[in-house]
């Protein structure tokens, strides 16, 4: 196993996080097989109990893990499945080193973090580099650690400590530290200054960590000088000094590091010069050349209530990313935050008021994605009830889908007083209830997470058919609370199909409203396993629907367009994407593009 350690340094946010993915995509893309290890200083045990609105969203994983957002870019540049011990914190470490002195595993030693804490970071690493997560057998060639915070926080120090120990022990050839950090242009002079990377540098080396390679963030392309000057004072050759600079979307960031020749150096660093070839983005060439190039718009409400945030629903702008440009078509995200929609606001703020339902109304399509608490609930619900009967492509997840239903049984059946227990523990029409898998009196861990399986029921409902017409599907979970089965048979009766359900027929999965052009709500989160080449299903439908086209893509011939020059000519497995939406292969195209027989790249 070899490592490549990314750290930060000068100033948070110089997206470290979007980097380390960036460098493990393009070493995968060179032939080798890659994992990743995010660790976050912080005492937070996992990322669950932390406000969406402080951290960014809740990232979640197959097996239920809560994890840091950053993960969520591993897996969708990766194309990987992670664990949630891939996810390392403080708080992780200090439990299991407690946990161990609690059953006398240190034979009457002090405790302390030199030793101990540093042992149980480097076991830790060394044991979750070897899961595999990209389905094949045996561990990956190369981890990509990615360390949080900025040298120098005092949280981090015991994995700095760690980390020095682990480059002695895993030794030359076999170790890689790539520091990103920031090169500011002074706009008086215009010029590039190197001192916050050489004081950065210096903390690193006087931390017993020697970078290898240098990844400057700056505006522009480095110039030589600037290079020669860091060079010398940071003791890396100038050809491993990359800058990151300034790009029009994130997709661009592989193609950088490649253009600079980031592999080679990081290549030569670890010994794997012989084992791997030269880095094959065309796919990813092709889509960072597709969407900067995108100009018909597609307006997409997003009725939430941590509006201020972008990075609190990451998961569902990307999803509606990559959907969008898969349809050709440039995202605008209207954020209408749900509680300005309410009557209550009209009277307090009435200029607020217009403006959400202005841009509400002016949206190609309506999302009410997850959430918790009850503030804007009345406003989702609006949002919902104007998608109804105003005919207007609608996706509501998790929170988004209970919010409908309980919009359906108040408007459509006439029970006023429909709601969820969550907001109104003594309603008498309860339409959402808390239904935990296991205990129902313990209130911690009944949280319903990570993977489950979903049943479709009706197979030629929207839904079905958008995943390909399979029988089952797995998507990621993360709830307590869900449609009352026993409210079930009434809201059918009423028009209200339940598409999918789970293998007991008692959890509610899908709902859809099938003389609407496209009302669907999942009880799952679909936004976790989007992927930049494979949109996620329900949200490819959403734009088509807002674009008008949903039909197109439900008749398998997509939306006409002409394969870009310079992709592929050599003969390439062609897999029909989704078994539904691609039907005819076409041989011109390289391996991991799709195509479904009209020039459309899936
Ligand atoms: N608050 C709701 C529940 O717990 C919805 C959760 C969500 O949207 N993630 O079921």
């Amino acid at each position: 196993m070899k490592y490549v350690l990314v750290t930060g340094g000068v100033v948070s946010g110089l997206g470290k996080g979007v980097t380390a993915s960036s460098i493990g995509l393009l070493l995968k893309a060179c032939g080798l097989r890659i994992t990743s290890i995010k660790i976050d200083p912080y005492l937070n045990t996992d990322a669950g109990t932390m406000s969406p609105f402080e951290h960014g969203e809740v990232y979640v994983l197959d097996d239920g893990g809560e994890v840091d957002l950053d993960l969520g870019n591993y897996e969708r540049f990766l194309d990987i499945k992670l664990t949630s011990d891939n996810n390392i914190t403080t708080g992780k470490i200090y439990q299991s080193v407690i946990d161990k002195e609690r059953r006398g595993d240190y034979l009457g030693k002090t405790v302390q973090v030199v030793p101990h804490i540093t042992d149980a970071i480097q076991e830790w690493i060394e044991r979750v580099a070897m899961i595999p997560v990209d389905g094949k057998a045996g561990p990956a060639d190369v981890c990509v650690i990615e360390l949080g915070g900025t040298i120098g926080d005092i949280e981090s120090m015991p994995f700095i400590e760690a980390l020095g120990q682990f480059s002695y022990r895993v030794g030359t050839g076999n170790f890689c530290l790539i520091h990103v950090s920031l090169v500011p242009v002074l706009n008086v002079v215009g010029e590039q200054k190197t001192k916050p990377t050489q004081h950065s540098v210096r903390g690193l080396r006087g931390l017993g960590l020697t970078p290898h390679i240098l990844a400057c963030r700056s505006t522009m392309a480095l110039d030589q000088n600037v290079k020669v000057k860091l060079s010398q004072f940071c003791h890396v050759t100038e050809e491993n000094i990359i800058t990151l600079y300034d790009v029009p979307n994130i997709w661009h960031i592989p193609l950088l590091l490649r253009d600079q020749k980031a592999h080679e150096a990081i290549l030569k660093v670890l010994n794997l010069m012989g084992k791997a070839g030269q880095p094959a983005l065309e796919e990813w060439t092709s889509r960072a050349a597709i969407c900067d190039k995108l100009h018909e718009p597609v307006h997409i409400a997003m009725v939430g209530k941590y509006t201020g945030l972008s990075d609190s629903y990451l998961s569902v702008l990307k999803a509606l990313v990559h959907a969008s440009v898969f349809n050709r078509k440039k995202l605008f995200v209207d954020w209408v935050p749900a509680s300005d929609l309410e009557d209550a606001t009209a009277k307090e703020n009435p200029d607020a008021y217009k403006a959400a339902w202005k841009l509400l109304k002016g949206a190609d399509g309506i999302l009410v994605p997850g959430g918790f608490g009850d503030r804007g609930v009345q406003g989702k619900i609006l949002a919902a009830k104007y998608a109804r009967e105003n005919r207007i492509p609608f996706l509501g997840i998790c929170l988004g889908m209970q919010i409908a239903v309980i919009e359906f049984a108040r408007s459509v059946i006439g029970l006023q007083d429909a709601n969820s227990t969550e907001f109104d523990p003594n309603t008498r029409n309860p339409c959402v209830i808390f239904m935990p898998e296991g205990s129902k009196t313990h209130m911690g861990g009944t949280m319903r997470l990570g993977s489950r399986r979903t049943y479709f029921q009706v197979m030629n409902s929207k839904s079905a058919k958008l995943y390909g017409s399979k029988s089952v599907i797995d998507e990621r979970h993360r709830h307590r609370y869900e449609v009352n089965p026993d409210m079930v048979a009434c809201l059918e009766k009423a028009g209200l199909s339940f598409a999918g359900k789970d293998e007991t027929g008692r959890r509610m999965e899908i709902i859809e409203l099938p003389n609407h052009p496209y009302f669907i709500g999942v009880q799952f989160h679909p936004e976790f396993k989007s992927r930049p080449g494979k949109p996620s299903p329900l949200f490819l439908g959403l734009i088509a629907a807002a674009c008008g086209e949903l039909d197109a893509v439900f008749l398998g011939n997509g939306i006409q367009r002409n394969i870009p020059n310079g992709v592929g000519n050599h003969t390439a497995k062609i897999k029909a994407y989704q078994n539904g939406i691609a039907t005819k292969a076409t041989n011109a195209l390289p391996d991991g593009v799709y195509s479904n027989g009209n020039g459309v790249y899936l």
